[in-house]
């Protein structure tokens, strides 16, 4: 079974000999399943829109990029949020989990996902 990148998380690909997975990165937005199968649609950063097959660890394929943990500003409250960064939302701003908590109370799945990303990956990150 190939492992798909989950919605929300940075993915390269490397299309030939020399290139590496950061030269060509994008976003997942989904999972798509299709007559031929579960791929992933990616948002690569140049606009254009890829599907992904599946991820690889070596040669020419698509790799996770994961994108380094940080500790970011919360954008609701201002306390110290760890995360990673999401594209929408300012550089260094994040969501701590207590406005996480609030904000889901309150709002759809959908506009969580817009303004501060994917659960587990850009906020509440497990801890290890
Ligand atoms: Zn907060």
């Amino acid at each position: 079974m190939r492992k798909l990148p989950i919605a929300g998380s940075r993915v390269g690909v490397v299309c030939g000999p020399g290139e590496l997975p950061r030269d060509h990165q994008g976003i997942v937005l989904s999972q798509i399943t299709d007559r031929w199968g579960t791929h992933a649609l990616v948002l690569m950063d140049d606009g254009t829109s890829r599907t992904c097959e599946g991820l690889t660890e070596v040669g020419i394929g698509w790799y996770q990029l994961n994108g380094d943990i940080k500790t970011l500003q919360c954008a609701c409250c201002g306390t110290e949020a760890i995360g990673r960064q999401w594209h929408n939302r300012d550089i260094g701003y994040g969501l701590c989990e207590a406005c996480a908590d609030w904000i889901a109370g309150r709002e759809t799945a959908e506009y969580l996902h817009k303004g501060y990303g994917v659960k587990g990956i850009h906020y509440y990150i497990e801890k290890e």
